[in-house]
């Protein structure tokens, strides 16, 4: 219900298990749906919202909810994409922070403008896509980020980060790594993607390539990489909607050179990918399925039969569920492989402690 004193678009006390694809329960003291930035503006600058603690909320598609917010959780629903300009080399493209990130995608081939089709199909929010740098098959969002626009919740200020600003790494970003997604501090309202104009598509990863050469497809176009991709996802991945998960649960794990040495002499399977500033990855879904954990469950909650790195809600789980299975799994791994596995999503939780949410789970 309306608060009295705040805009008519914050109500409170709002159940949040449709806000999250894992469906884990947890109320919000204050839900705010922000359609503009202009309602956004409006809201910092509210005498109840100043001092109160925040969460920005995309699609919750990489969140876990580890209990009751007290707070404000913003829901990001701007919506919005435009075609902002075009030099010799490039096109610029601009999505809202609301705009689904997939069918933005799918908007850009369908315009006849290529080169995000290997992100095709990654659920959430076009503002959540820099937080954790998104990426699959071969691409990262950093590829063609060229610079976002974001509300600093404190002191009301817009502000525009360039890409270079943003310290993208591995799932990492500027905005993760100063715990800013926790804290609230920015909402990202807007991105602005570069596109380069000579474009070749990247088909060589291992399973978009073996699937196009069942299709019998050798030159294929990026419509048919993005087709090739959400089949390969739709394989591999549980749909939400259907069976409540956050995508992967853990990272793919960097280990020193030696490590993944002596690993791969005890393991000649051991998948391990060298990392172009040193040390190797390796795959987690991997060693998660050499401690049996691949398909078995802990009460409600279970790690995928088909994908062995998304912990899955069967029905009613909780944080605590969540919490136990991943830590069986990490000790698992730990014991068999002495190699720590990291939790990916973000934990939303009441209290304000350092990096509370990588720890806990
Ligand atoms: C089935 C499945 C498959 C997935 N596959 C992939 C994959 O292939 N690759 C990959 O990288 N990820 C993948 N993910 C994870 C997820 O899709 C991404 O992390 C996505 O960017 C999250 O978007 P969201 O809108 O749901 O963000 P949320 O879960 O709502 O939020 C995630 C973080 O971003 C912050 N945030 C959200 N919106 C904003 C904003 N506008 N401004 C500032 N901060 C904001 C939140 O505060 C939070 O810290 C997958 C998830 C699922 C469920």
């Amino acid at each position: 219900m309306p608060i009295p004193m705040l805009p008519d678009f914050v109500t409170s006390q709002v159940d949040l298990t449709p806000y999250n694809t894992l469906a884990l329960p947890a109320r919000a003291g204050f839900f705010a749906r922000i359609h503009s930035v202009e309602q956004l503006i409006a809201l910092v600058r509210h005498p109840e919202f100043i001092g109160r603690r925040r969460f920005v909320l995309g699609s919750g598609s990489n969140l876990l909810l580890a209990g009751d917010f007290s707070g404000f959780v913003l829901h990001m629903d701007i919506p919005g994409k435009r075609r902002i300009s075009e030099d010799a080399a490039y096109i610029y493209l601009a999505a809202a922070a609301g705009e689904n990130w997939s069918d933005f995608v799918a908007w850009t081939l369908a315009s006849g403008w290529p080169g995000l089709e290997n992100l095709i199909g990654i659920p959430g929010a076009a503002g959540a896509a820099p937080i954790q740098n998104i990426g699959a098959y071969g691409a990262e969002i950093s590829d063609f980020l060229h610079q976002l626009t974001a509300l600093d919740l404190a002191s009301g200020e817009t502000l525009t980060f360039a890409a270079r600003d943003c310290a993208f790494g591995y799932r990492e970003s500027l905005f993760k790594r100063e715990g800013w997604h926790l804290s609230g501090r920015y909402a990202i309202t807007e991105i602005v993607l570069r596109l380069p104009k000579a474009w070749r598509v990247r088909a060589a990863y291992g399973e978009i390539a073996a699937e196009l050469a069942r299709g019998g497809i050798r030159n294929p176009t990026p419509a048919q990489v993005a087709q090739v991709i959400s089949a390969l996802r739709a394989r591999k991945l549980p749909d939400p909607r259907q069976l409540a998960n956050a995508g992967s649960f853990f990272q793919n794990p960097k280990v020193s050179a030696e490590l993944a040495a002596a690993l791969q002499h005890a393991h000649p399977q051991l998948p391990c990918y060298p990392q172009p500033g040193g040390g190797v990855k390796l795959a987690a879904a991997w060693l998660i399925e050499q401690t049996g954990w691949k398909g078995r469950n802990l009460g409600p909650v279970g790690m995928h039969e088909q994908q062995a790195l998304v912990l899955v809600n069967r029905g009613g789980a909780s944080y605590r569920d969540v919490q136990n299975l991943s830590r069986a799994v990490r000790e698992a791994v730990f014991a068999r492989f002495g190699v720590s596995l990291t939790p990916e999503p973000v934990v939303l939780a009441d209290q304000r402690t350092e990096d509370r949410g990588q720890r806990t789970v």
